[in-house]
């Protein structure tokens, strides 16, 4: 908020000054963090950082710090933070860093400022059990014979003993089965204060708790549904919020886009018709017909389904709504149209059949909407093996992002490894309406020359060429037959990851991981066990992958990572940032590949004694122009062109880097 006087603003400079100095000297080889974590190294950056947050959040600035691997920028945030005092809300990408944050690094503040901090850690409602719809499953599924009866007992039993009622509690339930999607609850099945479980409710209970936190962390997806006042968001906390620090943000202009949408899921509609056959069943056992109707629903959606096409679609509804597919969504219509009418009718026999009418009309004024044509979003769908999505995304989130910002006068703090072009932030301040905010980028403190060696093999064809995908896996055999530890390589398409899967089966004693083989989690800690393995990744392994030492000693990107061009929402933006007459290439693509790139070379070097080689093998880095761009990106490695170099590197314990560059 702006000072009222001359007196508060004086005021303001000398807290705003002292909490800068305080927040400093803890980051002093002697000070307070050295003292309470044994091993720690003063960084420049992280205290560079930790002052800038200290400033930000006593004049409740907007600031955007852009952060290098081993920086310890979460310490750099989370010490300023708690010291200022007031609610601060911490957002993470994903649960298992909101996970590793409440765990790993809330601990070391408390030690290190010597108090205790009232800290929560919430999650979406869908990872904590619902009592009200364990039971009305438990008895549903009763004498079916269902698959799932032994999770549903484990269920039950845990659901005894357990406080928090958070899934990942129950670790003998996989937090993938099928059966939580039946136990947990989404903002439209919920029955509200209408639910006789609901002084025991676990997700109500958690958000209570956060309301009285002081410290609260959540993940970006539930931040987004608060903003945008979602109802499955949990909005009442965020007004008593001083600040609000956004890590990992460089996921979050995506994430937010989802949110500022609107999306309706084959899921949503066949769990209402299940639901509504148990409510029939429970409620209304003489109305037969509302069977039926909920039946046709189902039908009508698997219809739709199979009209969409295989698996793994993603497409603009413009370019297939021809008249079948318009003609199965009619259908879907129809008969929900039909289901809701049948709920409306009997809603007043028990409180499940009233909630679920409600829910029919929630969703049927939602399935209307696609139909309404809008120039402002992009109509898309996209398929799984036996479900689809009809997604309604904003063109562009700017503007909906900043007024929402707007609302709360905090201190905002966006935080990440990768947000910059070179020194240039606009492309992430601009998908968030953040006009001339505060931007500071620290560089990592890593002595690249030293730990790390770029190799870029020569003589490869072009990465479309037909045979790119053979030629990449001979240049980089050698590399991996060099290196006594594990090797990352990173592709940018799955077709790709399976040629070079089938081309690496003879790898001898070092075991070949190859995603969708195993969970994701299993593949790492796989792969982190095994010390040399090769694990091979798509999309999802170029990010928040962190092994540190010789088990993941190499990294090679197959490609530079430029998005499909014919994805929905990227053509969607294209053409509009052509018809204003701008680039989409220099705006939009290259950007986007560039923070990507970021992460995926960010796998390699996770400590300061870790040693590696990052192999870049797409040529357009030294033939496009735009190559610059990522070249410029690299750390300070030295960049070598011959394999001999790379031998070298892997056979030195402790390389002068300039001699193997020779
Ligand atoms: S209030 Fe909602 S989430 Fe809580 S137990 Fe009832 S139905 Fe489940």
């Amino acid at each position: 908020m702006p000072p009222h006087s001359d007196l508060e603003a004086v005021v303001q400079a000398v807290t705003s000054e002292a909490l800068r100095q305080t927040v400093g000297a803890l980051f002093e080889a002697n000070g307070a963090l050295a003292a309470a974590m044994p091993g720690f190294v003063p960084r420049p950056q992280q205290r560079t950082m930790a002052e800038a947050v200290a400033e930000a959040l006593s004049e409740n600035e907007t600031l955007v710090v852009e952060a290098g691997t081993g920086v310890g920028k979460t310490l750099g945030y989370l010490l300023p933070a708690v010291a200022s005092g007031g609610k601060v809300i911490v957002s993470t990408g994903t649960k298992n860093l909101q996970d590793q944050l409440f765990r790993k690094d809330l601990p070391v503040v408390r030690g290190v400022l010597r108090r205790e901090v009232d800290a929560c850690l919430l999650k979406g409602r869908a990872n904590y059990l619902c009592l009200y719809r364990l039971k009305q499953y438990a008895d549903f599924s009763a004498g079916q014979g269902n698959a799932d009866a032994g999770d549903v007992q484990r269920i039950q039993s845990w659901s005894h003993r357990t406080r928090d009622g958070d899934i990942a509690e129950l670790a003998s339930v996989p937090e993938e089965a099928l059966v939580w999607s039946r136990v947990t609850s989404t903002a439209d099945n919920c029955l509200g204060q209408e639910c006789p479980d609901y002084s025991e409710c676990h997700v109500v209970q958690a958000r209570r708790r956060a309301q009285e936190a002081d410290v609260v962390v959540i993940n970006h997806h539930l931040f987004c549904a608060d903003l945008a006042l979602k109802e499955e968001g949990v909005g009442e906390i965020l007004p008593s919020a001083n600040a609000f620090i956004l890590d990992e943000a460089h996921q979050l202009p995506e994430v937010a886009t989802q949110f500022f949408g609107m999306s309706v899921g084959s899921r949503q509609l066949s769990e209402l018709a299940r639901d509504a056959i148990a409510a029939q069943l429970a409620e209304a056992s003489d109305q037969p017909e509302l069977r039926e109707r909920a039946q046709a629903l189902e039908y009508a959606v698997r219809g739709l389904r199979a009209l969409l096409g295989t698996e793994g679609q993603r497409g603009g509804w413009d370019a297939i709504a021809g008249e079948e597919a318009n003609a199965g969504l009619s259908a879907v219509i129809e008969a929900l149209a039909v289901l809701q009418a049948g709920l409306e009718q009997i809603a007043e026999r028990g409180k499940a059949l009233q909630a679920l009418a409600r829910r029919a009309q929630a969703l049927h004024e939602r399935i209307e909407l696609f139909l309404e044509p809008d120039d402002a979003v992009i109509r898309w769908y996209e398929t799984y093996q036996r479900s689809f999505a009809l997604n309604l995304t904003p063109l562009d989130i700017a503007g909906t992002f900043a007024k929402h910002k707007a609302r709360y006068p905090a201190a905002w703090i966006f935080t990440s490894a990768t947000l910059a072009i070179g020194e240039d932030f606009r492309h992430f301040t601009a998908q968030l309406g953040l006009g001339q905010s505060k931007t500071l980028r620290l560089g990592s403190p890593y002595d690249f020359a030293r730990q790390a060696c770029i190799y870029r093999p020569e003589g490869l064809p072009a990465p479309n060429a037909p045979h790119y995908t053979e030629a990449m896996v001979r240049a980089v055999r050698p590399v991996i037959d060099a290196n006594p530890g594990g090797t990352f390589i990173l592709f940018t398409s799955h077709r790709a990851l399976q040629i070079a899967a089938g081309l690496l089966q003879d790898l001898g004693e070092r075991p070949l991981l190859v995603q969708g083989s195993a969970s994701r989690r299993e593949l790492i800690e796989r792969f982190r066990e095994a010390g040399n393995a090769v694990l091979l990744g798509a999309q999802s392994f170029w990010e928040g992958v962190d092994v540190q030492g010789a088990a993941l000693s190499c990294v090679v990107l197959d490609r530079l990572p430029f998005a499909a061009p014919d994805d929905p929402l990227l053509k969607a933006r294209a053409e509009a940032i052509t018809a204003r007459g701008g680039n989409p290439f220099r705006e939009q693509h290259l950007p986007r590949a560039v923070i990507a790139f970021k992460q995926g070379i960010g796998r390699l070097i996770r400590d300061s004694h870790d040693r590696g080689v990052l192999v870049l093998c797409d040529p357009r880095l030294g033939q496009m122009s735009y190559g610059r761009v990522f070249l410029n990106s690299l750390p300070p490695a030295p960049m070598v062109r011959r394999i001999e170099a790379v031998q070298a590197f892997f056979a030195a314990s402790d390389p002068v880097q300039a001699e193997i560059c020779q």
